[in-house]
């Protein structure tokens, strides 16, 4: 698919919420936590006033690009993603405003998926209860592991049976659709340690998990924003824990996953993600498609077919814009486009179970590293769709090898 010069009206909305209790050590998240996120000197209603002003101002700028809504050129959204930062922190009264909000001005459809991100702890999972009721349909809970040293070694607050609990209120508060995130190839945690932790997680029967590798950010900042330098205690724990990882543990636990997760019923569709049937991530799954997604909130990332753009990362920059009325500050970049684009796209979907078509794939001139890749058992005819290809377990090991014959 060769990306069109016209910009599309977004199917998905990103809202960044940025409060933390703490800073985990590995995390690269645009993040406030302590006396910034809690307490008198909280910057939570200064956020909350601001995050209102620019979905206004987007939705209002949506409205002349693309149309009023309702109108033909303008549906309303398909989906809404909480992420953070802790955004399962915010007062439920806030949280219900916000989505309130976006309804009104970007419009929610009917089934729309809200996802809102959740810590485990007690005093981090919020009223899950009035999440439900304010319109949450679906809960993605930070658990990175079921091992009570593991997660102190990553500086997590949580325990594992913070996790069980905070499944089961989440359950009984009607979260339809439940994900919880893990993490594979972590410091000092043999694989049997690890194994064990996915049988805990299984064994929670929610119907989504992702599993990615711990990444470990030395080097400097590349996501093009004005995120805050890592703390030097951070970049001294991401040395001591880069030291105590292991590829080929690591590529074990993959393994590992690609063979336990369908045994216990979920299916892969993602090379990080697997879902129970009808619970695939649609939100991540638009970014994915290489939709087009808006993004509200400091160091939000948005994308409209076209343009790539993103807010400043620094709160205070962000919030005095939205209070003189005017949009943050921030950058943008024009998307990849011809056959880079087309490359980029094919790279994307090549990552998601469904695959590509092979003829269009190669017509768009990427026959050699499909032929490549179907030689050395990455790529292989999709089960049901004999037009299409798509990953082989050792692709989804090796994906980087065939990808970077593909960019
Ligand atoms: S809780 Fe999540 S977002 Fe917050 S600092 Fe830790 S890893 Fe980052």
């Amino acid at each position: 698919m060769i990306v069109g010069a016209q910009p599309a009206p977004p199917r998905g909305l990103y809202l960044h919420v940025p409060f933390c209790r703490s800073l985990c050590p590995y995390c690269d998240f645009v993040v406030v936590a302590g006396a910034a996120a809690f307490g008198p000197r909280s910057r939570m209603g200064g956020y909350l006033n601001a995050i209102e002003k620019e979905i206004d101002l987007r939705a209002t700028l949506a409205d002349k690009t693309f149309g009023t809504l309702g109108s033909a050129s303008r549906q309303p959204l398909e989906t809404l993603y909480l992420g953070g930062g802790t955004p399962s922190l915010l007062p439920t009264e806030r949280l219900a405003a916000l989505i309130e909000r976006v309804r009104d001005r970007f419009g929610l459809a009917p089934g729309a998926e809200v996802t809102l991100e959740a810590n485990p702890g007690a005093d981090e999972r919020g009223d899950l209860r009035g999440s439900v009721q304010a319109g949450v349909t679906r809960l993605s809970i930070g658990a990175q592991v079921l091992d009570t040293s593991a997660l102190r070694t990553l500086g997590r607050r949580h325990t594992p049976d913070d996790v069980v609990a905070t499944v089961a209120a989440a359950r009984s508060a009607g979260v339809t659709s439940l994900s919880v995130d893990l993490l594979a190839d972590l410091p000092d945690l043999p694989f049997d340690a690890w194994a064990a932790s996915l049988d805990r997680a299984i064994a929670l029967g929610v119907d989504h998990l992702s599993v990615y590798a711990l990444t470990l950010s030395l080097g400097p900042d590349e996501t093009g924003d004005d995120r805050l330098a890592t703390p030097a205690g951070a970049v001294a724990w991401r040395e001591r824990a880069a030291a105590a990882q292991d590829e080929e543990r690591g590529a074990q636990e993959l393994e590992h996953l690609n063979s336990r997760l369908p045994a216990a019923g979920y299916d892969w569709y993602e090379i990080s993600n697997w879902a129970t049937p009808g619970h695939a991530s649609r939100h991540n799954t638009l970014y994915w498609e290489r939709a087009s997604v808006a993004a509200v909130g400091p160091g939000a990332h948005a994308f409209d077919g076209v343009t790539r753009r993103w807010n400043s990362a620094n709160l205070d920059a962000w919030e005095a814009a939205l209070q003189q009325g005017e949009l943050p500050p921030g950058g943008e970049l024009a998307a990849e486009s011809g056959t880079a684009g087309v490359a980029e796209g094919l790279v994307l979907a090549l990552r998601m179970a469904r695959g590509v078509e092979r003829d269009a794939a190669v017509r768009d001139g990427f026959g050699d590293a499909i032929a490549w890749g179907e030689s050395n058992g990455l790529l292989t005819q999709h089960p049901t769709d004999a037009t299409r290809v798509q990953l082989t377990l050792r692709g989804r090991l090796l994906s980087n090898e065939l990808f970077a014959r593909i960019a």
